[in-house]
């Protein structure tokens, strides 16, 4: 069943865009049948949640942090975390390099940007993205590796809405891209989610973040 349907999304994306199988609020087992249906990078929004998963199953697995990350819970994340998507201040970003230093790794991370209509989404606005990846700051950052965007589209049935978002983020994403210095080099775009995951890669997605239309609705 689960198999089915991320067989089918795959196709759909036809290698286009990644498959972030979301699985924040499922259980390990449902997980473990993704996994065994193919799915190698899965996107949490909670550290605590992560963190009591991650050991409970295969290690080749990538994981993503997709909600908000507070500065203080960095470091229970830092030893595994394959994307921190959800980067949303320079303060943040040199927590991460704190940590990743610790363990000797090198953290990609996304820049969240605000693209939605909407108040209570989290992230940058682009100018303030630009900012980030200009400031001198940025040089003092060896463990980390800033690969590109994150954004989430407007929660409406109003799909020109959404398909106009996207393609904002997309042309910021081709414009921010130019920026080349030793821990910024973008290669990822990371829109589109259930209900509108296929419009997000007509618009130039390369990573989908999809819930709950592989493991059913949260309650
Ligand atoms: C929950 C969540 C998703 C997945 O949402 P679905 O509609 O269930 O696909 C994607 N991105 C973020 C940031 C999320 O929090």
């Amino acid at each position: 069943m689960i198999a089915d349907t991320i067989h089918s999304i795959e196709q759909q994306l036809a290698g286009k865009a990644k498959l972030i199988a979301v699985t924040k609020t499922k259980p390990v087992t449902l997980l473990q049948e993704a996994y065994d249906a193919g799915c190698r990078r899965f996107g949490e929004n909670k550290v605590q949640e992560m963190v009591e998963k991650q050991p409970q199953l295969p290690i080749d697995i990538e994981w993503h942090l997709i909600g908000h990350l507070q500065t203080n819970k960095v470091k229970y994340i830092a030893p595994f975390v394959a994307l921190i998507q959800s980067i949303d201040s320079l303060k943040l970003l040199q927590e991460v390099n704190k940590q990743a230093a610790r363990y000797n790794r090198v953290i990609d991370c996304l820049l969240q940007i605000h693209i939605a209509d909407e108040e209570t989404k989290f992230g940058l606005s682009p100018e303030e993205a630009e900012i980030l990846l200009n400031t001198p700051e940025l040089d003092d950052l060896q463990h980390i590796r800033l690969i590109g965007l994150m954004g989430l589209a407007t929660n409406t049935d109003d799909e020109e809405q959404i398909r106009r978002e996207f393609r904002g983020l997309k042309q910021l994403f081709d414009q921010l891209a130019e920026i080349k210095r030793f821990n910024v080099a973008f290669q990822e775009l990371s829109m589109g989610m259930s209900g509108d995951y296929q419009i997000a890669v007509e618009e130039g997605s390369t990573m989908v973040r999809v819930g709950s239309a592989i493991f059913g609705s949260r309650f």
